[in-house]
């Protein structure tokens, strides 16, 4: 028998009040009862993204969101700022050139966050930049960007401001309306402890105005169809019902936590594992701008990157994520993200160690724990 535990940057761990709800007998959408629940969820999601905005939902993964967001935003021949450090900001200009929308790209190196005076510089070189696409944790470095800062650049100019918070939400602090974010965006199968298939968008006053004017195609995500709805806690087309139920109970869980303990203790297991990966002997790729959401190790010389993961999860039944893109191979990425606690990343952490062990990577069993214990039970460590 293998026990299995996962500890990826999306899917993350479903708490067993969610698992629980979506097994029972399905209900009609259009019943006051499930209106009920849509209200629900949609207050409560305001904790969450720190908002007074409304939030629209959509059947999704995230991506689905980001593209609505372009579609919703733009018109053709607008041009918009995106930035691109890693696998989810070029996401976004895929989107952009799939739409015929002209990007300029602000290129940052892996592994290191957007400088925002780079953002400032794009928007005052060129004043009908219709919108800045970033993201708050970009799950393939494990950066976290300052969309405050970027926020105090991005109100000054008519540019809407567009944020993926799709993995760092919950994780890595969002203040949507105090950092001015016009449109955050994120996804049920992260710090939401929800299985993957929601997408979340909050509208900005400013944003509502760009969509009353955007003209790109779109038809199913349609953003004032969903705010019309969203008036009758309704929505236009089959909801996820089931998704719903869970993301109910998980949000119940979350506000009854409080978001900013819920920060505070992704920020902890944050601290141990990046003290354990130190004292391990590894380095951090992104130890500059170091997300909360999740831990990116570059894997030492001689070591094959792919063969560490493998072992992990075979042997040990771990599931960590290995690099994306260029950095396929060269680096590990471990989670620490929605439903987990202290002993999640004791586990994983133990599993990493038994596995460099293995591959030949001179390590001193039990290390890695000490630095992680060592932040846990000191109260006041993180
Ligand atoms: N952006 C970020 C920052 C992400 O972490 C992810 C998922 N890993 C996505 C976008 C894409 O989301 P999805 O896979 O739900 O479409």
């Amino acid at each position: 028998m293998k026990k299995e535990y996962l500890l990826t940057p999306g899917p993350t761990p479903v708490p067993p009040q969610a698992r629980e709800v979506m097994a029972r007998e399905i209900i009609h959408h259009r019943t006051s009862g499930y209106r009920k629940i849509f209200q629900q969820v949609s207050e409560l999601l305001k904790l969450v993204f720190k908002t007074k905005n409304d939030i629209l939902t959509f059947t999704s993964s995230g991506t689905g969101a980001m593209e609505a967001a372009v579609v919703n935003l733009l018109s053709p021949g607008d041009k918009a700022i995106v930035v691109r450090g890693g696998k989810f900001g070029e996401r976004f200009e895929e989107i952009c050139r799939a739409y015929n929308i002209t990007a300029i790209n602000i290129d940052v190196e892996w592994g290191k966050a957007v400088n925002p005076d780079l953002i400032a510089g794009a928007l005052d070189s060129d004043k009908q930049i219709s919108a800045v696409f970033t993201t708050l944790c970009e799950t393939s470095t494990g950066v976290v960007n300052d969309i405050q800062a970027i926020g105090s650049i991005a109100r000054k100019y008519k540019a809407i401001l567009v944020v993926d918070a799709i993995s760092g939400l919950c994780a890595d602090n969002l203040q949507t309306d105090e950092w001015g974010v016009d449109i955050a965006i994120a996804a049920s199968q992260k710090g939401l402890m929800t299985p993957p298939g929601l997408a979340f968008i909050s509208v900005s006053p400013k944003a509502r105005e760009r969509i009353e004017k955007s003209r790109l195609p779109r038809y199913y995500f349609d953003f004032k169809k969903a705010k019309k709805a969203l008036e009758k806690f309704d929505s236009p087309f089959t909801p996820a019902i089931s998704l719903m139920l869970a993301l109910k109970e998980a949000l119940e869980l979350i506000k009854a936590e409080g978001i900013d303990n819920v920060l505070a203790r992704h920020k902890r297991l944050s601290r141990a594992v990046k003290a354990a990966i130190k004292s391990l002997g590894l380095q951090m790729l992104a130890p500059d701008a170091p997300a909360n959401t999740v831990t990116a190790v570059k894997v030492p010389e001689g070591i094959d990157g792919l063969q560490l993961v493998k072992i992990i999860r075979e042997k040990y039944g771990v599931t960590i994520a290995g690099g994306q893109g260029k950095l396929k191979g060269k680096i590990i990425r471990i989670a620490h993200l929605g439903y987990m606690a202290e002993f999640d990343l004791i586990i994983g952490i133990s599993a990493l160690e038994m596995a460099l062990a293995e591959l030949g990577y001179k390590v001193k069993l039990g290390s890695g724990l000490a630095a992680a214990e060592e932040i846990f039970s000191t109260p006041g460590k993180e």
